[in-house]
């Protein structure tokens, strides 16, 4: 765990990271808190009601909703890295998911429904950058159309009531780059600042009295009756109950617990250009296609970002290792532990053509930019500016599925979110409150 000052100066940050430098300002680490004397840290307190791994916006949302739930709770959350959301909650679309693609019923489904609400709520009351843009997801093809009718049913569903269909004439009005046969046209979805909102949680946390200290990789857990014991390098806390929201890393924090995940992580990369500003004209808000239901990725898509910037992407490649955001030479002993997972060989085996087609895709910019004219067919390469990425981490079974839904699992004093790729940004203040309501119980029991 770092003990030194904080650099606070965000100049060095992704601009991505930026808005989550600002709340960094006021973490706390131990050797801080002690010659400050100010709040909770693991050097005065090594004894916490709740501890939550991962400040991603997943882990500051269940520590919010504990403390709004369970005043007076002791809460610290660690991270390993330097600043909270440094990894899938700042490098994302931005896009507040409507809801329209999870299968009714489905934890997706009703989590992401609330969660979008929730994000707009919070983001109103806190002037954290959003806006209802509303998306065009495009069929191009007649061969799209039932995939297309089975996400309006979804939609219908879960209850977008906006949501219509509409023909050639009216995509052209809304989106007057674009061209396809027929869309749903989705006024419920839209774009926030996820780096900001999760620099506002972690802000009203720390003012709450929560503790937030970074810098702090969990190394080891144990648990039993009386909850769990966290090692964090040579430093160690107590907690009645755990909850794991290590992203990325969630299934090996839940092996470090002594819990067999039902699933493994496995990284897919996502890669993005964005548009240069002559060209970002033909695209006024989110452009999707008509996602293959094979997979849970939405496709190459369109999105207008809070900041004006126009992003192409992302698709959806094989990370050569956990955080392997950019480069080719792989982490040898990530792939060597991915691709000796059974479900990951059986995965593979069964679509290495669109794993292969994606990977070349990704290695040409003029590749890439054919992909996308699909949807916006003035589209040239040299409209395009190699961008950012991020890894999704993505669950898959023993038997090569990747799993759809978010996953949750609970093991005696711990809890584990095992799942929760995208519409995660959008559902987290929602799974943060879902996660909040099974821990009452786990801290009087
Ligand atoms: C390319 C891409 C595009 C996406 N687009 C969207 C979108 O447009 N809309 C949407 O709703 N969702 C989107 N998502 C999904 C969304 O970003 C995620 O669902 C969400 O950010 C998950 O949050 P998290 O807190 O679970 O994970 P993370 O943000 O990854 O946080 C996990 C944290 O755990 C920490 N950690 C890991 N291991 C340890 C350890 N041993 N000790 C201490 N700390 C640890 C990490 O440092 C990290 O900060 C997208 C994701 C990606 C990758």
């Amino acid at each position: 765990m770092r003990r030194g000052q904080l650099r606070l100066d965000g100049s060095e940050c992704s601009p991505w990271l930026s808005g989550v430098a600002a709340a960094v300002v006021s973490l706390r680490f131990l050797n801080d808190a002690t010659t400050a004397g100010n709040g909770p840290s693991l050097g005065e307190s090594t004894r916490y009601d709740v501890c939550v791994v991962g400040a991603g916006l997943m882990g500051l949302s269940v520590a919010t909703a504990i403390a709004g739930d369970l005043p007076g709770v002791s809460i610290v959350v660690v991270d390993k890295e330097a600043a909270v959301a440094a990894h899938q909650s700042s490098h994302n679309s931005g896009v507040v998911h409507s809801g329209l693609y999870y299968k009714p019923g489905s934890l997706k489904a009703e989590l992401c429904v609330a969660g979008r609400e929730l994000v707009y709520e919070t983001c109103e009351a806190n002037a954290i950058p959003y806006k209802r843009s509303g998306k065009l997801v495009i069929a191009t093809t007649h061969s799209d159309f039932p995939a297309l009718d089975e996400l309006e049913r979804r939609g219908r569903a879960n209850g977008l009531t906006g949501m219509r269909r509409i023909g050639p004439g009216e995509i052209a009005e809304i989106e007057p780059g674009a061209t396809g046969l027929a869309a749903l046209h989705v006024p419920e979805a839209g774009i926030a600042d996820y780096p900001r909102l999760a620099a506002h949680l972690a802000n009203e946390l720390e003012s709450a009295g929560t503790a937030i200290v970074t810098d702090a990789a969990v190394t080891g857990i144990s648990h039993g009756d009386s909850g769990a014991t966290v090692d964090i390098g040579d430093e160690r806390l107590m907690a009645k109950v755990l909850v794991n929201c290590a992203g990325l890393h969630s299934d090996m924090v839940a092996r470090m617990a002594g819990v067999a995940p039902s699933v493994r992580i496995i990284p897919f990369r996502g890669e993005y250009y964005r548009m240069t500003e002559q060209a970002a004209d033909l695209v006024r808000g989110l452009i999707y296609p008509v996602p293959d239901p094979r997979f849970p990725f939405l496709g190459v898509h369109f999105t207008r970002r809070i900041d004006g910037t126009v992003e192409v992407g992302p698709n959806a490649v094989l990370a050569l290792g956990r955080e392997h955001y950019r480069g080719t030479s792989p982490d040898w002993s990530e792939l060597t532990s991915i691709v000796s997972h059974r479900g990951f060989r059986t995965l593979a085996l069964r679509h290495w053509k669109s794993g292969v087609r994606e990977m070349i895709d990704s290695r040409s910019r003029r590749l890439y930019a054919r992909l996308a004219r699909s949807l916006v067919p003035d589209l040239k390469a040299d409209d395009l500016i190699a961008g950012g990425s991020g890894i999704r981490a993505q669950a898959v079974d023993d038997r090569g599925n990747l799993v759809d839904d978010f996953v949750i699992e609970t093991a005696g004093s711990t809890m584990h979110v095992l799942n929760a790729p995208s519409p995660g940004a959008t559902a987290s203040i929602a799974i943060g409150r879902h996660i909040a309501r099974q821990v009452a119980p786990m801290l009087t029991n």
